[in-house]
């Protein structure tokens, strides 16, 4: 199992008591249920095969060498298993695992505890590690390079710069937007891995296992059904696993077949393609308020009251893999496909507009 490091706060040199790592928030009952599904073994990971070959190569050799793994990156949107690769590679090696976010290390010395504790080969997780702060970021550069940190004593001209070597580690980190990774902090990472939206027959598979693991029976015809209108998201199909599950026991006999998998996804207002309600209110939202676009994340964001980051992490990914929108440089645009899922008539556009549109693209 994973755990956070905890450290307690020392009085420094200077007097100054010494940040402690932020503590972990106690797991939800939907975590502990989703910890309960996670994959522990490299073999029981579905899907992404090749990143999953590369990564047995990747701890073949660390292991023949006795050295621990180099440091990876993995990208990709939320659900698609980047926390779940670090804790099945840690499982692999018998080494320690610690966890954090990049949000929640604002300055330099609340890194520090996780790399001055880091035991020999242990795999520090960071996710959202593109919200590292600049500084953060060029403080732990040396760490991924030489194992040191430079830490400043002393202020003015009596400060001086001491190397403190730490043990060797591996910095496993985790990004939605590797857009928003610096080019330097990019390549100190060994391996860049981008996780992939999983095919239906992968989450069918990943879903008849976990409902195994329910101690829920799901037929064939269910579980593709579920795996349809996933979002090629296996956290998303976990979480309509559990809904399914206890519609099925709450208005069947527990068995989950397809008309139950039906009736229970249609009551959750999950339609054909596996949009929620907030899915659709982003078309809808692009086409009639904005007339199908172009227009930015902001305006989008702040017309639903949504966050922008949720509109960019959670709801863009999957509808631009679906294309049911487009990104121009001017901004979204809802495509046909988003029209004909909504039932809407989609606007004669100019034909003048398509070309300098099309000659824009050319250019960029
Ligand atoms: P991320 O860190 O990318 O947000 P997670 O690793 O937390 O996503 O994955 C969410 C859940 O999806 C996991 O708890 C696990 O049950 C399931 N999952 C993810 N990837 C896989 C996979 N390749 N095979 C089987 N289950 C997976």
């Amino acid at each position: 199992m994973a755990r956070e490091v905890k450290i307690k706060g020392k009085s420094g040199d200077d007097g100054e008591p010494r940040p402690e790592a932020a503590p972990a928030a106690p797991p939800s009952p939907a975590d502990a249920v989703e910890e309960k599904l996670r994959p522990q073994r490299l073999s029981e990971i579905i899907g992404q095969r090749a990143v999953a070959e590369r990564l047995s190569i990747a701890l073949a050799a660390a292991k023949k060498r006795g050295e621990p793994l180099p440091h990876i990156l993995f990208d990709g949107p939320p659900g698609l298993g980047k926390t779940t690769f670090a804790s099945v590679l840690h499982n692999e090696l018998g080494v320690e695992l610690n966890l954090t976010s990049g949000a929640s290390l604002d300055k330099k010395m609340d890194v520090m505890p996780y790399l001055t504790n880091a035991s020999e080969g242990s795999i520090l997780f960071i996710d959202e590690i593109h919200r590292l702060p600049r500084a953060v970021e060029e403080f732990i550069y040396p760490v991924m390079e030489d194992f040191r940190v430079d830490v400043v004593l002393g202020e003015g001209m009596a400060a001086r710069t001491i190397n403190l070597p730490l043990k060797r580690f591996t910095i496993i980190g985790a990004t939605t937007r590797s857009g928003m990774l610096s080019a330097p902090l990019r390549e100190r990472f060994h391996m860049h891995e981008h996780l992939e939206f999983y095919d239906p027959d992968d989450l069918a598979r990943i879903i008849t296992i976990n409902s195994a693991k329910m101690r829920a029976t799901i037929s064939d015809d269910a579980a593709w059904e579920l795996a349809g209108r996933s979002r090629g998201t296996p956290r998303i199909a976990n979480a309509r696993l559990r809904w399914v599950r206890d519609y099925a026991l709450a208005r069947a006999d527990g068995a989950i077949d397809l008309g139950v998998a039906r009736d229970a996804l249609d009551m959750q207002e999950i339609d054909s393609e596996g949009m929620d309600k907030q899915d659709r209110r982003y078309l809808d939202t692009l086409i009639r308020v904005f007339k199908g676009g172009p227009t930015g994340a902001e305006a989008l964001a702040a017309t639903m009251t949504l966050a922008v980051d949720t509109i960019r992490d959670e709801v863009e990914p999957y509808l631009l893999r679906r294309e049911f929108v487009v990104r121009t440089p001017r901004g979204r645009v809802a495509t046909s496909a988003a029209y004909r899922h909504l039932g809407l008539t989609e606007p004669q556009r100019d034909v003048m507009d398509d070309l300098l549109e099309g000659q824009r693209r050319l250019f960029l």
